[in-house]
Formats: C-alpha cells, sequence, structure tokens
C-alpha cells in the first residue's frame, strides 16, 4: 500500500496544527510513521486519501458499533440539520434521547447531556464533590476519563497521601485531590480510604478498563469496590464512556450486575455526533443546577443534530438487542483466530476480551493493571500494527488501546484478518 498522499497532507496538517492532529493518539507516536488520513468510510471499511481500503477495528475509538455511515443515523442527522443546527433553547428530541437511555440502563433516573466523555467524567466528579461535600477522589493507575486536570494525575512519591500531575499546566493543588490506586488490587483502595478516612467524595473506575489495553476486573474486586463505597459513604463513579451502550443495553453495570451511583457516558451515546453524558438517581441529579446548586453548563450541550444521531442509535440497539451478542461473537472468533496464529508461531502474547472490546499484549504475563499491560513488547507491537497495515487492516495505534468491534465486520473480514497476521507473523519472530 501507498501513503504519499497521506504523509503530504500529515506534513501540511503539521504547519497549522500541533503535531498535525486534534487529539494525539492519532499521531502515531507510539508505533512511529506517518497517520493514515482518512477520505470516506462506509461499514468496516475506511477509504484513505491515498486509494486504500482498510478494515477498521476502532470504528471513531468505540462510536460507530453498527458500522461507519450507518443509514439511519446519517438520515436523522440530514433531517434534522435542515430544520436548523443549534438553537440554545430546548428541543423536544433532548428528552426523547433521555428518556431512552434511562429506560435502557439500571439505576438511573435522569440523564445530563454534554459534548465529550471528558466534560461526562468532569462534570460527574463536581457533582459527587458537591453532593457529598468532600474533595478528594480515588481513580485507577491507567484509567482514562478525558483530559481534565484532575484526571491527568500520576502515582506521587507518598502514593498512599496523593497523587502527582502527569502533564505541565495542572497544578499541584489540584493534583492533592486526586489519589491513585491499583486496578485489580482492592487494597490498595482500603489503603487510600484508610488514610483518608472521611474526605473521599468518589471512587471512578472504568468497570472494564479499555485504556491500558482491555483490561477485565476480577469479581472480587469489582463487588469489593462496591461494598467499600457504600461502607465508607463514597459514590462509585462507572466511567462508561467505552463501555455504555456497547456490551449491551444497560452497558458494564448490566453486565458485571454492579450499580454505581453516578455513571458517565461518551462514543456510542452521540453516534459518531459529539455528545457526552452522566447520569444516576434523582436524589442526586438534582442537586444540578437550575434545580440544585452544582453549576454545570453548554452553549451547544444537546445540540439537535447530536441529539440525532444518538436517537437514532440507541433506537437501532434497544429494537435489536441481538447485535450485542453478534458483536461478542465475532469478537470471540477473531480472538481465537488470532491466538491460534500467535501460538503456533510461538509468539508471547495475552488476549483480554470481554464483549466486543479486546486488546492484545505481547507479553508472557497475564495482563490485569497498568503495570502488567507496560510490560508488552513495544517493539513488536510496532511490527504487528505496521505489518497489519500494510494488509489492510487499521488496528488502534497503540498497545494501550482496545479494539472496538463493529457490527458490519462479516466474518470474512475477521478471515481476512486472520489471514493478515498469518502473512506478517514472521517479522513478530
Ligand atoms: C474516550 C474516553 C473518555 C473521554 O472521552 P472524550 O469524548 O474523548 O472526551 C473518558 N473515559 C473513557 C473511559 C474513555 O474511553
Amino acid at each position: 500500500m501507498i501513503y504519499q498522499r497521506s504523509s503530504a497532507l500529515f506534513a501540511e496538517a503539521k504547519k497549522y496544527i500541533p503535531g498535525g492532529v486534534n487529539s494525539p493518539v492519532r499521531a502515531f507516536n507510539a508505533v512511529g510513521g506517518d497517520p493514515v488520513f482518512v477520505k470516506s468510510a462506509k461499514g468496516a471499511y475506511l477509504y484513505d486519501e491515498d486509494g486504500n481500503k482498510l478494515i477498521d477495528y476502532i470504528a471513531s475509538w468505540g462510536p460507530l458499533i453498527l458500522g461507519h455511515a450507518y443509514e439511519p443515523v446519517i438520515e436523522a442527522v440530514i433531517e434534522k440539520a435542515r430544520k436548523g443546527t443549534s438553537f440554545g433553547m430546548p428541543t423536544e428530541v433532548e428528552t426523547a434521547l433521555a428518556k431512552l437511555a434511562v429506560s435502557m440502563v439500571p439505576d438511573i433516573d435522569k440523564i445530563r447531556f454534554v459534548n465529550s466523555g471528558t466534560e461526562a467524567c468532569m462534570s460527574a466528579v463536581r457533582l459527587a464533590r458537591g453532593y457529598t461535600g468532600k474533595d478528594k477522589i480515588i481513580k485507577f493507575a491507567g484509567c482514562y476519563h478525558g483530559h481534565s486536570d484532575s484526571f491527568l494525575i500520576q502515582a506521587g512519591s507518598g502514593a498512599v497521601t496523593f497523587g502527582s500531575p502527569n502533564s505541565p499546566g495542572v497544578t499541584q493543588g489540584t493534583a492533592k485531590d486526586t489519589l491513585l490506586a491499583n486496578y485489580n488490587d482492592l487494597q490498595s483502595v482500603r489503603e487510600l480510604t484508610n488514610a483518608n478516612k472521611g474526605d473521599i467524595a468518589a471512587v471512578i473506575i472504568e468497570p472494564i478498563a479499555g485504556n491500558m489495553g482491555c483490561i477485565i476486573p476480577s469479581e472480587d474486586f469489582i463487588k469489593g469496590l462496591r461494598e467499600l463505597c457504600t461502607q465508607e459513604g463514597i459514590l462509585l463513579i462507572f466511567d462508561e464512556v467505552m463501555t455504555g451502550f456497547r456490551l449491551g443495553k444497560g452497558g458494564a453495570q448490566e453486565a458485571l450486575g454492579i450499580e454505581a451511583d453516578i455513571v458517565t457516558f461518551g462514543k456510542v451515546i452521540g453516534g459518531g455526533l459529539p455528545v457526552g453524558a452522566f447520569a444516576a438517581k434523582e436524589e442526586i441529579m438534582d442537586h444540578l443546577a437550575p434545580d440544585g446548586p452544582v453549576y454545570q453548563a453548554g452553549t451547544l450541550s444537546g445540540n439537535p443534530l447530536a441529539m440525532s444521531a444518538g436517537l437514532a442509535m440507541l433506537t437501532e440497539l434497544d429494537a435489536k438487542p441481538e447485535v450485542f451478542k453478534s458483536l461478542a461473537d465475532k469478537t470471540a472468533y477473531l480472538h481465537k483466530g488470532i491466538e491460534d496464529v500467535l501460538v503456533k508461531n510461538g509468539i508471547p502474547h495475552q488476549i483480554n476480551r470481554f464483549g466486543s472490546m479486546m486488546s492484545v499484549h505481547f507479553t508472557d504475563e497475564p495482563v490485569v493493571d497498568f503495570n502488567s499491560s507496560a510490560k508488552g513488547n513495544n517493539e513488536t507491537f510496532k511490527k504487528y500494527f505496521h505489518g497489519m497495515l500494510r494488509e489492510g487492516v487499521y488496528l488502534p495505534p497503540s498497545a494501550f488501546e482496545s479494539y472496538f468491534l463493529n457490527d458490519a465486520l462479516s466474518y470474512n473480514d475477521l478471515d481476512f484478518t486472520i489471514k493478515a497476521l498469518e502473512n506478517i507473523v514472521d517479522e513478530l519472530k
């Protein structure tokens, strides 16, 4: 495959946009080389600016669960656009999407729409702080909750006491209120709650993690976390920006059988347009302005185009829940196909999978948290990524990202992908 035009477009973009991209992972820093510029996409396929056709395993990082340019979503957006794109006044479609989302997700009464997952998580934490009257939060190393200051935190020297900024521009003052625990390690959470008794507003977690590869919580861990939060009067926030409306109608709460206190959404809920949301029981949500004192707002929040895309998407998923099973079956098939090739060729690997999320790590050790994920061999990953790209398969360009399957993928596409791996596997040895 030739990537002349993509490379030229990237060079031009770099003159005017920092790093040539509007979100860093797109720049291929983790795998090297120039990113692929997309011209269009349909179903499971991307068509790039050089005329290459690629099988897509990221689906815009999750939103396009039914494939690219899905007709009911596109039609809904076009029809809405003709009637005006934004009013800054209430519209009926906002209530329609809210009502549908609340009916699909367990344990929520009300939902507030924002424009991104970042905004959803940032606002959920403010609401939790406003509701509990406490300042500190606990997050897990390797979990991503968007780029707001409170989440750009790494373990500090006194890990049990407080975190430190992991980006310049995040203040020590902010960092001191975010405590860092280890995924799948309940004891690390207990140590933090004991050392900060009565000061913790919320624990925020990706209930199935997808930002350090795909990582599945052990049953003891996630159940124990729920119990601990209840005991200590801490709100449990499930960041379902990836998992919401992907693992099933009720997301990870339903899949794991655990109820969170606040849930955040993004990605699928916007059907490919910019939508985020956060939701909870009425008692908590009523603390939000204008009913309550916790401020939160947005000029384009509940935008009619974005709402109609989300409504079309959730309407499809609500009417055809078998799609979640179909996606999980396809993901399991891909998992087995990739695993067989890697085993046959003696390449050390771990494949983690939950529903339609999956990741391949080139390591012997089980991948259960950030540290074990970081042990994957990145040189092998780079060869894997670029080899597959050459064969016409677009995988996430970082070992820390999950695959997101879309239901437009056919078993022929999956077989093509497995065959592509057979073609390049010698390069991984
Ligand atoms: C993508 C993601 C976010 C951030 O959403 P944006 O729309 O990119 O701001 C937050 N949490 C999780 C779990 C995500 O995967």
